[in-house]
């Protein structure tokens, strides 16, 4: 029968299952947390994004408020316009007004520098000056036609500005101004002087931009800036024009302060959902900004706005008016923004990554997923350490058994199983790299009269005497040879490479050794010193391609007949070629 090289060894994925199964379960187990893992990251960042749609709908929330807010302060201001215009425009007002002591002591005023009359109905006074004090203010003339009409109005009105006025305590000014100089403003300012007062009228956008040629269309007019009001926040003003006949007679004046806001709860305050921001900007498309912290009004910038965000936020105000609404970032801040209604305001918030994770985090730590990763990671925690635990055993388990399967235990060399396994391994090698003629050589070494170092000093020093042999077999041959031990006393080597001179050498050299160690002992040996036990061998060598085609069985059969040729020839010798008389081919 011919042997083919040994069973085909498991490679790659599997082999590396055979080898270190708990190896590969560990990996496998720590890819399915690391999975999970993401899996959980992802969520998380999920969760932040949700977090930040949130504050985009709180702001949008905010911003429907102050919308409002700001609507009904335009109609409480087309109030006052219309209420206005009608006085001028009913003739029996104005026959009444003419007849009124209070208008004629004005009138009669009228001529001063600075003069003052008291409001209609314990209303703020009514101030005024002369044709001079009106000289040179740009939308202001003294017209006598229509003083007497003006005082009228004005003193009318005033106890409608004052209550126009919020009942609460939050201080913007509403006024109504005439051409002829004739205001009254709540609430009453007495620290300014009445001229310096109209000239500042004539400057301001809310006043200058009313005039005909800059407002045709008679619109309400939105300031986005109050200068002097700036330190207690106030940063719009609204403003509509006031006609008679055709003829523009004056303008009716409201501050939309921020503080209303907050008196209003639109900002600061925080909405039912809680995790919500408690810090906001106010812009205008003037690029002025006040902030509200924890319900108070600052121009100061909270450290939580980022400045360059801010810079953004004054350069992209008209943009992102037209947007509507959304958010930057910078370095792991937020800035979040909304458009008031039509209004020239954006309000704004900030966040940051933190806040968003640590918001996140919160919401998915009180919801019942948690509890499944934490489900999912002990029981691969666990999972992983039973499996490591029993692939460990099987894996020592198993290979004890393989070294029992392929060594002899007695000597420790291969056994005849392995051996053949070993030989078709080498064989292949070998094929691989000289394909025509695999140069290999093969040596059967045979204790000389062995029974009767067992019959003499019994089987356990027999035993020893193996060991011994072995150990004299292994430390005279190279690295890439293979000693076996194929049967009782019987051992075998494979050379690859080796050619049968070598052979021959490497057998001469083994056999020799076997005699120094028997001229060494020190004493004959006995049953208590199996070390020093004199033996000798006999060796049979055979090569290919030399003797035969590398095969085993072919090379083993010309190795065994030359052993037999040693013992037959006296024994502890080495025969390496076919005796003339053995060997019918040659004779
Ligand atoms: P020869 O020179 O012709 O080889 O003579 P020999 O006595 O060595 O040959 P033989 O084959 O007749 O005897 C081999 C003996 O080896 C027989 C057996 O008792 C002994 N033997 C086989 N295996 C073992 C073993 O594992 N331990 C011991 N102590 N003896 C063994
Ligand atoms: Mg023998
Ligand atoms: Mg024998």
């Amino acid at each position: 029968m011919q042997h083919t090289p040994g069973r085909t060894r498991p490679h790659g994925f599997s082999s590396m299952v055979m080898k270190r199964p708990h190896l590969v379960v560990t990996v496998c187990f720590l890819a399915a947390m690391v999975l999970v893992t993401l899996v959980g990251l992802r969520q998380l960042y999920n969760m932040t994004r949700y977090d930040l749609q949130s504050r985009q709908r709180d702001l949008e929330v905010r911003a429907v408020g102050v919308d409002a807010l700001i609507s009904a302060e335009r109609r409480r201001l087309l109030f006052l316009r219309d209420y206005a215009e009608h006085v001028l425009a009913s003739p029996s007002q104005q026959r009444a007004a003419l007849g009124d002591p209070a208008v004629q002591a004005a009138l009669h005023a009228s001529g001063q520098p600075v003069w003052e009359t008291p409001g209609a109905l314990d209303g703020p006074p009514v101030f005024g000056t002369n044709a001079q004090g009106l000289a040179g203010l740009e939308g202001f003339h003294r017209d006598t036609a229509t003083l007497a009409a003006d005082i009228a109005l004005t003193r009318a009105i005033s106890p409608l500005v004052a209550i126009s006025q919020h009942a609460d305590t939050v201080q913007s000014t509403v006024a109504y101004i005439s051409t002829n100089g004739v205001y009254v403003l709540s609430p009453e300012r007495r620290d300014a002087h009445v001229t310096d007062l109209l000239r500042r009228f004539s400057t301001m956008p809310y006043y200058r931009l009313q005039l005909p040629e800059h407002n045709p269309n008679r619109e309400i007019v939105w300031t986005p800036i109050y200068t002097e009001e700036k330190q207690t926040g106030s940063i719009a003003t609204l403003s509509a024009p006031v006609y008679a006949d055709g003829r523009f007679r004056g303008a009716v004046v409201m501050d939309v302060a921020p503080s209303r806001l907050l008196a209003l709860q639109l900002v600061s305050a925080t909405l039912p959902e809680d995790n919500e921001p408690t810090e906001f900007g106010l812009l205008n498309s003037n690029g002025d900004l006040v902030y509200f912290v924890d319900g108070k009004i600052t121009a100061q910038r909270p450290a939580n706005f980022d400045a360059p965000l801010l810079d953004l936020a004054r350069r992209s105000a008209p943009a992102w008016m037209e947007r509507e609404q959304g958010y930057v970032q910078h370095n792991g801040r937020y800035l979040l923004y909304q458009h008031v209604g039509e209004s020239h305001w954006i309000l704004l918030t900030n966040t940051d990554d933190t806040e968003l994770t640590l918001a996140a985090a919160r919401r998915v730590f009180s919801s019942p997923l948690i509890v499944a990763w934490v489900a999912i990671a002990v029981l691969l925690v666990g999972t992983l350490r039973i499996v490591t635990h029993i692939f460990g055993r099987y894996v020592e388990a198993s290979s004890r058994l393989e070294t029992l399967a392929r060594n002899d235990p007695l000597t420790g060399l291969a056994n005849r199983r392995r051996f053949l396994e070993v030989f078709g391994e080498t064989l292949e090698r070998a094929s691989r790299d000289d394909s025509a003629a695999p140069a290999m050589a093969m040596l059967m070494l045979d204790i000389d009269f062995f029974k009767r170092v067992n019959d003499r000093y019994g089987h356990a020093a027999g035993d020893r005497v193996l060991v011994i042999f072995a150990d004299i077999l292994s430390k005279n041959l190279r690295s890439v040879d293979i000693p076996a031990r194929v049967g009782g006393e019987e051992f075998a080597a494979l050379l690859p490479g080796a050619d049968l001179a070598t052979a021959a050498d490497v057998a001469e050299r083994i056999r020799r050794a076997v005699e120094t160690h028997a001229a060494n002992a020190a004493a004959p040996g006995d049953a208590a010193h199996p070390d020093d036990i004199a033996f000798t061998i006999s060796v049979g060598v055979a090569a290919s391609p030399a003797d035969c085609p590398a095969n085993y069985d072919t090379l083993m059969s010309v190795a065994d007949r030359r052993l037999y040729a040693a013992k037959e020839g006296g024994r502890n010798r080495v025969v390496a070629e076919d005796s003339r008389s053995i060997d019918p081919a040659r004779a």
